[in-house]
Parts: structure tokens; C-alpha cells; sequence
């Protein structure tokens, strides 16, 4: 009986251990600075016909990237220009 109670309370520090590296990491993403999002100008995002997606080969692209809607932003709904 007595080393169950030794298991239970080998958890229990386990869990606090977990909880407080769960806060530091949470605290720690409260003081970053969120990444600023570069500002795109309509020329680097407008949908560009002219060339073909670097993974797909498909248009139009998104100049910034030279991707096709769905390989940048991952969904397909993106496809033919629609971002
Ligand atoms: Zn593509």
C-alpha cells in the first residue's frame, strides 16, 4: 500500500511540473511581440496571370510569393485569383 501512495504522489509533482512549464510558456508568449505583417502593397498580392505558380505551375500567382492561391494561402477556394 505504501508505494501506490508513492506512484500517486510521483504524478501529482509530475502534473505541477507540466502546469508550470504550460504557464512559463504562455507567460513567455504574452511578452512577445506579436510579428508585425509586412504590408503588401496591391501590386505584390494582385492576382498576376502573367507568370506560373513555382509549385503547381498554375495561374494566376501571387507575385509575393510567385505561388498560385492555393500553394500560398492552402486553400483551394484561392484558385483562379480568388484571394
Ligand atoms: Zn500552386
Amino acid at each position: 500500500m505504501k508505494s501506490e501512495t508513492k506512484i500517486i504522489n510521483g504524478d501529482a509533482q509530475l502534473t505541477v511540473q507540466i502546469d508550470r512549464e504550460v504557464l512559463e510558456t504562455s507567460m513567455n508568449n504574452k511578452n512577445k511581440q506579436p510579428p508585425k505583417p509586412r504590408e503588401l502593397s496591391k501590386k505584390e498580392t494582385e492576382p498576376d496571370w502573367s507568370r506560373k505558380c513555382e509549385i503547381c505551375g498554375q495561374s494566376p500567382i501571387v507575385p509575393c510569393t510567385g505561388m498560385c492561391g492555393p500553394c500560398t494561402f492552402g486553400e483551394a477556394e484561392t484558385m483562379g485569383g480568388n484571394w
